[in-house]
């Protein structure tokens, strides 16, 4: 296991399904969600053969980079209510 998901392994996530994080329908293949697959540092966002980026928001550290890089025009992103999203743990 890798030091990154060692420490992430670490953190308690509960879903809050009213305020997902998701990428905008039919904007899956901007050049701007292409940087996340390397920037996220939860390492939520991949592509496919295709090029169509995909995100899968369980695990989202809400740090609000992917905001910042792609905008509110690709991203519906808001932070989960109060008692969910992320817990961080440090051991
Ligand atoms: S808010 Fe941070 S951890 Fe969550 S998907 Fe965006 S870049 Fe990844």
């Amino acid at each position: 296991m890798s030091d990154l998901k060692a420490k992430l392994g670490l953190d308690v996530f509960k879903e809050d399904k009213a305020f997902p994080i998701a990428i905008k329908k039919g904007l899956e293949r901007d050049p701007r969600l292409k940087k996340m697959v390397l920037i996220c540092p939860a390492g939520l966002y991949g592509e496919d053969e295709s090029g169509k980026i995909a995100l899968s928001a369980d695990g989202c550290l809400e740090c609000g980079t992917c905001l910042l890089v792609c905008g509110a025009d690709i991203l519906d992103w808001q932070y989960p209510r109060g008692g969910a999203g992320v817990q961080f743990r440090f051991g």
